[in-house]
């Protein structure tokens, strides 16, 4: 192993293919090379509508495509980011490739809402609202199809009047927002009133095998009720297989996202998973009439 590792120094492969897995553990400098250099890509995984199969949107994953070690998820270089002041510079880079991309999108007809994952550290300042803004009407898309997608345990953090501030400003500028891995932090329902949350994602942790896990069944069933009571669109993350989709058709979820539709995508090849999609939803997926 360790002579593995010694000669992947001396021989860098200069492909960005997945490798064998690395543990390595980056820095901020090498965060900061990888800002310079735009070795941060977007991915794109689709949420689809229980009901009908439709595509409804995306959510934004970045990935870091670095020229040595392959592709690195987001768990190894997000938060190093957000301890190392440079969660900014991540966020704006990955929200202009995602306004981008959207507006290729709606330029096409195809209007999905593009979801992008916000740190609390964003929601620090107005200059994020001023950039989100600007980024959004520049390029002429309908704010209503930007969904600003914060965790649950962020928000629920020690001092988030400001934040909540922020994201209450970008609600009233029509801009939707979610509440992402619902159930891992520790919301009251009273703290949840006073958001003005269009969506609420539940964590995929009580989604994957929830019909056939009784605790697992009571916490998403309790989820799903809460978010329709307040009025969200309620997604189930981590779809995995065909009886997660059958529990969300039984229980009334508005959306699903996980592999079981689709992992995260690069744009291009959207068009043709959309293609396979449209088939198995219309001769698998959807029995009963729409
Ligand atoms: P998240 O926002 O909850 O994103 C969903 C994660 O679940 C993604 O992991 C996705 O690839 C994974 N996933 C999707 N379908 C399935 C499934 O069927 N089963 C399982 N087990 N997992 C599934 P990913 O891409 O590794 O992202 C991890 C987290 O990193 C995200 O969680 C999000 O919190 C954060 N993240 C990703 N991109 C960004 C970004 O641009 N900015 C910020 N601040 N955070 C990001
Ligand atoms: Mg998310
Ligand atoms: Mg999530
Ligand atoms: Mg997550």
């Amino acid at each position: 192993e360790k002579l593995s590792e010694i000669l992947q120094q001396w021989e860098p492969d200069s492909s960005v293919t997945p490798q064998q897995p690395n543990n390595k553990i980056y820095n901020a400098a090498d965060i900061q090379s990888a800002l310079a250099h735009h070795e941060l890509v977007n991915y794109y995984q689709p949420k689809v509508s229980v009901e009908t199969g439709d595509v409804i949107g995306a959510e934004t994953l970045v990935r870091w495509h670095h020229p040595k070690d392959g592709i690195i998820l987001p768990d190894r270089f997000i938060r190093i980011a957000e301890e190392n002041n440079l969660i900014n510079d991540l966020t704006h880079q990955v929200l202009q490739q995602a306004i981008a991309q959207a507006k290729q999108w709606h330029e096409k007809g195809l209007t999905l809402r593009i979801g992008i994952n916000v740190s609390m550290d964003n929601l620090a300042s107005l200059d994020f609202q001023d950039f989100v803004v600007n980024l959004v009407t520049e390029n002429g898309l309908p704010p209503q199809k930007i969904v600003l997608e914060v965790t649950e345990s962020q928000l629920m953090g020690i001092d988030t009047r400001i934040p909540l501030e922020i994201l209450t400003r970008l609600r009233l500028k029509r801009f939707h927002l979610s509440i992402d891995d619902f159930g891992t932090g520790h919301s009251s329902l009273s703290q949840l009133r006073d958001i003005p949350f269009n969506e609420l994602k539940i964590d995929q942790g009580f989604v994957h095998r929830a019909s056939e896990d009784d605790t697992l069944r009571a916490i998403y069933d309790a989820s799903l009720a809460m978010g329709k009571q307040l009025g969200m669109d309620v997604v189930a993350e981590g779809v995995e297989d065909r009886n997660d989709w059958e529990l969300l058709r039984q229980t009334g979820c508005d959306m699903a996202q996980g592999n079981f539709i689709s992992k995260p995508l690069l744009p291009d090849d959207f068009p043709r998973w959309m293609e396979e999609w449209q088939n198995k939803v219309h001769t698998e997926l959807i029995v009963a009439p729409k």
